[in-house]
């Protein structure tokens, strides 16, 4: 191995990510004068929360009523019933408070007449328990809420004294041989140097790993680096096998193109020029749900009616609508369509596929965003000196389903609860522990492998065969036979990490190098969601199975956990948390009320 120096930096918090989870956290922490790091890879404001447009959910009752327990309700209903109650509690109450912190931080949101925070209508938002009519609950900055959200919070922690490590690459976590996070190593991008961050408290907030597929809308950098660290260190990654799709995402480039384009008559078409929908969805036809649609697209490219020459997409259609229409109504889809995808809208289809949208599994955390070690005595066991939150972690809020606008907030929500919790946990009076000399090594070993890899397989190569058999055997259609095939397949394809090849050897802007440390994170997400969708013989929220086509409560309504010992990964499971935080008579919700039932809209 090639000698490495390194230098040391102290620190009571290290916050790993800037997105609005990593900025929440890191604001949170300095705040109470902990001294901060944040380490990212990116510019803070050029994470990917910067594209999340809609908006963020919180029962201000501003546009009408609502309640808190609503939004615990529809957030359960949403979860198809496999969310930890206690933390679904958290989310919805403490909703309203985050939104109002980010309001007098300074996000800039859109107001209504009197001056309150605009809110707008979102699906699977309710009243009276979804009962009600649909409540306008999904606060908003126009259309770019979470790039208001971002670079708010970026001032924030700025003016609050929290440092900041930007374009540097966290490798691996550094931890004690009893299990402790004892700290960071990261690599500085720019000049190659290296560098250790001791804490006492590390954070994960690295987002999520769309990219683990051929189609994401998520950014390219959302290569589930945290869940790949934790991976490695030993404790388990949960719920992976939910992963949620958007019907419409550009061919090749992933870009959203809104349900809107259908709404305005927009339509699918096979390679036989067949409007299929009709055939599936009888009555709402191309509008039907997201998941319909997205498993009938998958359906047709399966059974050989996919178009391209690959036969691998599908074609919406929105050439047989008025220019004037789709200018006034569509210009950005337009836009998008003409940039991402050559095409001219008013006279040619958009070549689209189901484009995974958003990783509800992740790192298991509890409602304060600690990361659990479950052991068999104690599921709920706290891994010492770590944090997960946003879509890196597992609280679990989401379940098998996340709601729209219920991430935007579950990332303020949770990025403040670790903050408090770092406030109670974390001594700012005591030493930083000194790093265990052995996980350092281990880390520094690890990448140098990678640096000088000298196999046969390109990363690009390996990181398309992941991604087109992902998108292939763990995507939307998901049967017994696809998915024990997948997962042979990506075992084969996690065994050619040893034969990679590498062919920038330097240290400085090696982008070869960064992106095989990437797909060294990516694989372990990857292999963990189809090991656990193949288990899992049920269908919940986005893991939908042809063969198990119901809910099955009684054997399944447990989180699936999996472990890996080098690319061998291990199956277990933890029990959901049913009990809310507060008694009914406390003021808590109705256990009545959010007690199992079938999920219809
Ligand atoms: C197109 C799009 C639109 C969306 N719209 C909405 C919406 O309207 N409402 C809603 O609620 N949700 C929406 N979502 C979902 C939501 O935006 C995301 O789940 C959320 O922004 C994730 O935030 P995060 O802070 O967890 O991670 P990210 O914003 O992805 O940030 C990850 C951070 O981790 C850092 N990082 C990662 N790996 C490393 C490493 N190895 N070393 C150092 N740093 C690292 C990166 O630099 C980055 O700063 C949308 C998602 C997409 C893709």
């Amino acid at each position: 191995m090639a000698a490495y120096d390194y230098e040391t930096h102290e620190y009571d918090v290290v916050v790993v990510g800037a997105g609005g989870a990593g900025l929440r956290a890191t604001l949170g922490m300095a705040e109470q004068g902990l001294r901060t790091a944040c380490v990212t890879k990116v510019f803070p404001t050029r994470s990917h929360t910067v594209a999340a447009q809609g908006g963020i959910a919180a029962s201000l009752s501003n546009m009408g009523p609502d309640h808190w327990q609503w939004h615990m309700y529809d957030t359960v209903k949403g979860s198809d019933w496999l969310g930890d109650t206690d933390a679904m509690e958290y989310l919805a109450r403490e909703a309203p408070k985050a939104v109002y912190e980010l309001e007098h931080y300074g996000v800039p949101f859109s107001r209504t007449e009197e001056g309150t925070i605009y809110q707008r209508p979102f699906g699977g938002h309710t009243t009276e328990f979804g009962e009600g009519p649909p409540v306008q609950r999904t606060c908003a900055a126009a259309d770019r809420t979470g790039h208001a959200i971002l670079h708010t919070l970026y001032g924030q922690s700025l003016k609050n004294n929290a440092e900041f490590y930007i374009e540097y690459f966290a490798i691996d976590l550094i931890m004690s041989e009893d299990g402790q996070c004892q700290g960071v190593l990261a690599w500085k991008l720019d000049d190659g140097t290296l560098h250790l961050f001791a804490a006492k408290m590390v954070v994960l907030a690295t987002g999520g790993y769309g990219r683990a597929y051929f189609s994401a809308t998520s950014a390219h950098t959302c290569t589930g680096d945290g869940g790949g660290m934790v991976a490695r260190a030993g404790l388990p990654l949960q719920d992976m096998e939910f992963v949620q799709f958007h019907p419409t995402g550009i061919y090749g480039a992933g870009c959203l193109i809104t349900e809107g384009a259908r709404g305005e008559g927009g339509y699918l078409t096979n390679s036989e020029g067949e409007r299929f929908m009709e055939r599936y969805a009888p009555t709402y036809k191309d509008l039907a749900s997201r998941d319909v649609v997205s498993r009938c697209m998958t359906m047709e490219i399966r059974e050989g009616r996919g178009v391209g020459a690959d036969g691998d997409h599908i074609h919406l259609h929105l050439n047989h609508l008025p220019p004037e229409t789709l200018a006034l109504r569509l210009p950005g889809i337009s836009e998008s369509a003409r940039i991402f995808a050559g095409v001219d809208v008013t006279k040619e289809p958009i070549p689209v596929l189901p484009t995974v949208h958003y990783n509800m599994g992740g790192i298991p955390t509890n409602y304060w965003g600690e990361v659990l070690a479950p052991t068999k005595k104690d599921p709920d066991n706290v891994a010492p000196g770590l944090m997960a939150v946003g879509e890196a972690g597992c609280a679990s809020v989401h379940g098998a389903n996340r709601l729209g606008s219920n991430s935007l907030i579950d990332l303020v929500v949770f990025g403040r609860a670790a903050a408090i919790r770092a406030g109670q946990v974390v001594d700012p009076s005591t030493a930083v522990p000194t790093p265990n000399k052995r996980s350092i090594e281990a880390a520094l070993s690890r990448f140098d492998g990678l640096r000088y890899a000298a196999g046969q397989v390109t990363t690009a190569e390996l990181r398309l065969e992941m991604q087109k058999t992902m998108q292939a055997d763990a995507a939307v259609f998901r049967t017994d036979k696809t998915l024990a095939e997948g997962v042979k397949k990506m075992e084969g394809v996690a065994g050619k990490m040893d034969d990679l090849a590498v062919t920038d050897r330097s240290l400085i802007w090696n982008s070869d190098l960064m992106e095989t440390l990437e797909l060294a994170n990516l694989m372990p997400n990857a292999v963990a969601t189809i090991v656990a969708a193949e288990a899992r013989k049920e269908s919940r929220g986005a893991h939908a199975h042809e063969d198990y086509p119901d809910r099955d409560d009684e054997n399944w309504r447990k989180h699936s956990l999996i472990w890996f010992k080098g690319n061998e990964a291990s199956l277990g499971f933890r029990g959901v948390h049913l009990n809310p935080l507060t008694s009914h008579n406390d003021g808590g919700i109705d256990p009545k009320k959010i007690a199992p039932k079938a999920r219809v809209y």
